[in-house]
């Protein structure tokens, strides 16, 4: 599997640097090498028309629904090669895994590779997803990439049918269940030196545009007690809201970029832009963290004699992951003597837009440094292997609903 992700990883729209956009020649190429590994692994190959490559391995019981397994193929500008990718390679190796042991599985098992999660060419993102899951806004096909292409001619011009989107919907009785497999994308399962983690759901998100407006005024004349300095209000934002997130469990917030506009040596900032991103595992933490942030937004108002206005430009509710599918990972990692951890992911992944869908779950893989979204995202091959065996004992022991005990 690690010399497939090499191989995957080669594969690129850029010379020295991995970046693969949806519905590139990249892409293309990746889906052809996707294609070669699932039939190799036994699996009946097609690729539908938002460009998923999907592989079929049917069960022993043709009436059970099937479990889907899978992450994305597309990537970030100047990624690493084992976001999603490794989602997609070890889904495989794990079926690859239960076929050399003999083992057949009463239920299908189907494997995804997503081209868009990202949402690096187009203005939108889980396209692949979003279409199994029969989420996608029909409107997402007018999004123009950089080139003023939209998304419907790329789907076009890539062999694909755009009008065929709203087909790909899964019927919920057909499926039970997600399983992804992923890096960690952070730096929690090294610190704690476990090779895996199990994922309890995708953190709910929100953005905001905040603006403060102040008093321009001469550096040198107007004393300290008399300003009104936009920018040193908005470091004493800062200094809030890192008391509040570190408070909140699992809670973070992050001023991702800010500037003076018309900023000058020798003036007092009339205004200060920032961006700010919060993240919480739960709807309600978000929104108590939201709370308190902007009743300390109001107290620095007042203490500085500024204006502080907000708008939400973005806002994503948490994705729980299934108790049973969390429970079933980690008897799989108690049966192989392995810690459990549980943690929540703070980046969003396929799983969202599958939720509406079937219940999911995901394994996270430690990765080095916490680095990713980078050519240095590194996993070791031992966890590798380590992730792989807890994939393919989970789905040896995972019984479709009907079938429960
Ligand atoms: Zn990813």
């Amino acid at each position: 599997m690690m010399r497939r992700l090499d191989e995957l990883g080669a594969i690129s729209d850029q010379r020295d640097s991995l970046t693969r956009l949806y519905l590139s020649p990249a892409h293309a190429r990746a889906i052809a090498m996707v294609r070669g590994w699932m039939q190799d692994a036994g699996l009946t190959v097609t690729v539908d028309a938002a460009g998923t490559v999907c592989g079929l391995l049917p069960g022993t019981d043709p009436r059970a629904p099937r479990l889907l397994l899978g992450s994305h193929i597309d990537t970030v500008r100047g990624a690493g090669k084992y976001d999603g990718c490794l989602g997609v390679a070890g889904a495989i190796a794990a079926l690859e895994l239960l076929r050399a042991r003999g083992a057949r599985l009463s239920y299908a098992v189907e494997v995804l590779a997503f081209g868009d999660e990202e949402g690096v060419r187009f203005p939108v993102a889980l396209t692949g997803s979003r279409c199994i899951a029969g989420g996608l806004d029909p409107a997402a096909l007018d999004v123009r990439d950089a080139d003023g292409t939209s998304l419907a001619q790329a789907l076009r011009v890539f062999g694909l049918d755009p009008d065929s989107l709203p087909g790909l919907a899964r019927r919920p009785a057909d499926v039970f269940g997600y399983l992804e497999l992923h890096i960690e994308q952070g730096p929690v399962l090294e610190a704690e030196n476990l090779p895996l983690g199990v994922v309890t759901s995708i953190a709910a998100a929100a953005r905001f545009a905040f603006d403060i407006e102040g008093q321009a005024g001469h550096a040198g004349t107007v004393p300290m007690h008399l300003r009104h300095d936009a920018f040193a209000a908005g470091a004493d934002f800062a200094v809030a809201l890192r008391r509040i997130a570190t408070a909140a469990e699992f809670a973070v917030a992050t001023i991702g970029r800010a500037t003076v506009p018309d900023g000058a040596v020798n003036v007092i900032p009339a205004h200060f832009a920032f961006t700010l991103d919060v993240r919480a595992p739960h709807d309600a933490t978000l929104a108590a963290v939201i709370g308190q942030i902007l009743e300390a937004s109001a107290a620095i108002e007042a203490a500085h004699g500024v204006r502080i206005e907000h708008r939400r430009t973005h806002h994503a509710p948490a994705t729980a992951c299934a108790p049973w599918l969390q429970q079933a990972l980690a008897d799989a990692l108690a049966r192989a003597g392995q810690p459990v951890k549980y943690l929540p992911s703070g980046a969003g992944h396929d799983g969202m837009a599958i939720a509406p869908l079937c219940p999911i779950g995901m394994l996270f893989v430690r990765c080095r440094g916490g680095i990713s979204h980078h050519p240095d995202e590194h996993i070791s091959a031992e966890d590798a292997k380590i992730a792989i065996e807890i994939l393919a004992d989970t789905l040896q022991h995972l019984k479709p609903p009907e079938t429960q005990a």
